[in-house]
């Protein structure tokens, strides 16, 4: 179908250094020297020049390489990603948001020089914990003092550093959680991300719960750690500004923003998502697969799902459009008004607290307008 130029463009790296326990995304272990890796790479980069050559590229306000783990590349093979990128499409663009994820064990301090000076201007680093004992328990490969480490050596070139936390998992105290937070406010990095765990079907961490060796995560627990994330992160000058981000001033991911706010998307490498739309249909594809087609009333409910992921919320005008395909919009945001999960203030619909800690329910009523 004609669609809409796209504005975000993903490229997706599907390998790590080993597998963590909780983990059910779409990577595999794999040796750093394998040449899977050096074949994955060149296939990526004859992609970005076919896409270019179509014009795919030329309307990209943000690029994020993500995974599995971008760094475990290391760093030739990333030079030659950066470079395909970087005769691909503009990476001077002033206002370009170019995100690269890396795990603390396969980040230093030449692989934070070099990816800034080929254009990477934001780094988002998969810390999870402060807390050792923590970071045993999702098997992560990496320890406390190396994710310290990695968020500093960051530092040195990168004013924009963001780091992921998680919370809620069996065996992290709240006040183990609590000192991670700290710990990122104290590094000075500009966002964080805080996810709770879940337990994803077919995982080791899902088999130690049915086996009984691990507990299942509470919900309680999980959502006075969200509070608590809320308190020190709001009180050291973060703004919420999505269910589980928050970023000084200025610091917003704009690539992430990107995906909830209807954005065309164009994704890369192997199970790597491409949104494309006009103003009739939005269609996702992955791997070849259509994994979405939705009509014009489906976006419209889609939309005011992702708002209401988002602290600015919907506005009037806005709701008052998706209403022309969804009649039932109206009421059913005034009765999640009155459920408490979403508030009304000047002139615009926002998730309250318990909107946010119950989103699958209000996600979910949003969805089911269409
Ligand atoms: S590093 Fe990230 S992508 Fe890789 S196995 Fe761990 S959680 Fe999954």
């Amino acid at each position: 179908m004609p669609h809409d130029p796209y504005k975000a463009l993903y490229i997706h790296i599907p390998f790590c250094v080993k597998r963590c326990g909780y983990c059910d995304f779409a990577t595999q272990a794999i040796s750093r020297e394998s040449p899977l890796i050096d074949e994955y790479v060149e296939a990526l980069v004859i992609d970005l020049r076919k896409r270019c050559k179509q014009g795919d590229l030329s309307q990209i306000e943000t690029v994020y390489i993500g995974g599995g783990t971008p760094s475990h590349l290391g760093l030739n093979r990333l030079s030659s990603l950066l470079y395909a990128l970087s005769i691909s499409m503009d990476l001077t663009r002033e206002d370009l948001e170019f995100t690269m994820e890396a795990n603390p064990e396969s980040l230093d301090e030449r692989m934070v020089k070099d990816i800034w000076a080929m254009g990477v201007n934001r780094i988002s680093i998969g810390v999870q914990s402060f807390d050792d004992a923590v970071l045993h328990i999702l098997g992560r490969a990496h320890d406390a003092a190396r994710a310290r480490s990695a968020v500093r050596e960051a530092q040195l070139r990168f004013e924009n550093v963001s780091v992921d936390l998680m919370c809620g998992i069996p065996g992290q105290s709240r006040t183990s959680f609590e000192e991670s937070v700290r710990t990122a406010i104290d590094l000075g990095v500009t966002h964080v991300s805080v996810y709770p765990l879940t337990i994803e079907p077919h995982t080791p961490f899902d088999k130690a719960v049915l086996s009984g060796l691990m507990e299942e995560p509470d919900d309680d627990v999980e959502a006075e750690h969200m509070l608590a994330a809320e308190e020190l992160l709001s009180s050291a000058g973060y703004a919420r500004y999505e269910v589980a981000s928050y970023a000084k001033p200025g610091f917003e991911s704009k690539h992430n923003t990107s995906y909830w706010t209807g954005v065309p998307y164009l994704g890369l490498g192997q199970s790597a998502t491409t949104m494309t739309q006009n103003a009739e249909r939005r269609m996702r594809v992955m791997n070849g697969q259509v994994i979405d087609d939705l009509n014009r009333p489906q976006m419209e409910a889609e939309d005011l799902m992702l708002g209401m992921r988002m602290a600015c919320g919907i506005a009037d005008e806005r709701l008052a459009q998706a209403a022309c395909f969804l009649s039932e919009a109206p009421d059913v945001m005034r009765e999640l008004e009155s459920e408490g999960l979403i508030t009304h203030v000047d002139g615009r619909w926002r998730p309250t607290q318990r909107g946010w800690l119950c989103g699958n329910e209000l996600y979910a009523r949003l969805l089911d307008l269409a």
